[in-house]
């Protein structure tokens, strides 16, 4: 067991274990210190919400639903305040005692009123157009507003920041317990996001969306469509949607697929994930010349799930290039593995 915390926060349990092959942390036990008032985390994507309750006793009472999309403006923040509810109930845990709500969502995000709502093309239907098929006409998701009728302490913030600020306090963004000044943390999943630190100093930017990295533009690509819309964009190209969607053609249907084939030796899929590779390793590169990093830290279900495979190749496509400021900047996997989410939103409020 050992204990993580600094003097403005109160120190937090994790248990570290250590995997069989020796590389990775398992947080297997998680509590807020003894006597500590309960908490709520929320997790929002586009398909999926998630929330459950973390005391002194663990992380407890985990309920989850498809994304509500239909129905006023309002309904996902009323899915979120139920499904607390629902969680509070499954914990044990009196509504009333919680003093804080974390909220880890996708973005982007718009303000009003200083206080944000959800413009993700994969909720809002009046963003994506009726060809996405969404059951609503909305422009924006409230979010924070009804939260905050509701709730007495509320943070929300885009889920890349969540899974920076989990890095920097339990995972491979610290060094002796103190977190790093100058680092990023990258998701290469279904989509491709990333939480962005400088001198010590989190950034988020005029709306909260600092860190949308996976929508810059590498290429003029017509087959790699975002699903933000944009044609060419480091998302489009590689995430593990865009993989399947590019490459089905050529007889790889799945990232998964892609991936198997490569490891079988099949010299084809071998050059298209080298390809790959060298588009993610330049917006690695793009982050470290633009931020002067010092350690860059990956996950998401596509690189964690192939990580032996890919962080060589990553490393690869940024040694070298302009060394005074690629040589002082590591890139390793993510210190929370598979469980960065988990830990995002209540790294927001524990
Ligand atoms: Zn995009």
């Amino acid at each position: 067991m050992i204990t993580v915390g600094t003097d403005a926060r109160p120190d937090i349990s994790v248990e570290h274990t250590m995997h069989s092959d020796q590389t990775q942390p398992r947080i297997d036990a998680f509590t807020l210190p003894a006597g500590s008032a309960p908490v709520a985390c929320v997790d929002i994507g586009g398909t999926k919400v998630a929330v459950n309750i973390v005391d002194d006793l663990g992380i407890r009472g985990k309920v989850a639903e498809p994304t509500a999309t239909s129905g006023a403006p309002d309904a996902l923040a009323q899915q979120i305040i139920r499904l607390i509810g629902q969680s509070c109930a499954a914990a044990g845990v009196a509504q009333a005692s919680l003093t804080r709500v974390g909220v880890s969502s996708c973005g982007p995000f718009v303000l009003r009123d200083g206080l944000v709502e959800l413009a993700a093309p994969n909720i809002c239907g009046g963003l994506a157009g009726k060809a996405r098929g969404l059951p609503n006409d909305w422009q924006t998701a409230l979010l924070e507003a009804p939260l905050r009728a509701a709730f007495a302490q509320v943070r929300v913030e885009n889920d890349g920041i969540g899974a920076l600020e989990a890095e920097r306090r339990w995972g491979a963004l610290q060094q002796g317990g103190a977190p790093l000044a100058h680092c990023a943390y990258v998701t290469w999943s279904t989509g491709i996001g990333t939480g962005l630190c400088v001198d010590g100093r989190v950034l988020r930017g005029k709306n909260g969306n600092a860190g949308h990295a996976g929508h810059i533009f590498v290429s003029d690509n017509l087959d790699a469509l975002c699903g933000c819309g944009n044609v060419g964009d480091v998302e489009g190209l590689v995430a593990g949607n865009a993989l399947a969607r590019r490459f089905a053609a050529a007889g790889y249907p799945s990232a998964a697929m892609l991936f198997e084939a490569a490891y079988a030796g099949d010299t084809r899929a071998e050059a298209i994930i080298d390809e790959v590779c060298r588009v993610m390793g330049r917006m690695l590169y793009s982050l470290i010349a633009t931020l002067d990093l010092q350690r860059i830290s990956v996950g998401g279900s596509v690189y964690w799930h192939h990580r032996d495979y890919l962080l060589p190749r990553l490393r690869a496509a940024v040694r070298g290039k302009l060394a005074p400021l690629t040589d002082g900047c590591e890139i390793v996997s993510a210190g929370l593995g598979e469980r960065v989410g988990d830990f995002g939103a209540l790294a927001l409020v524990a």
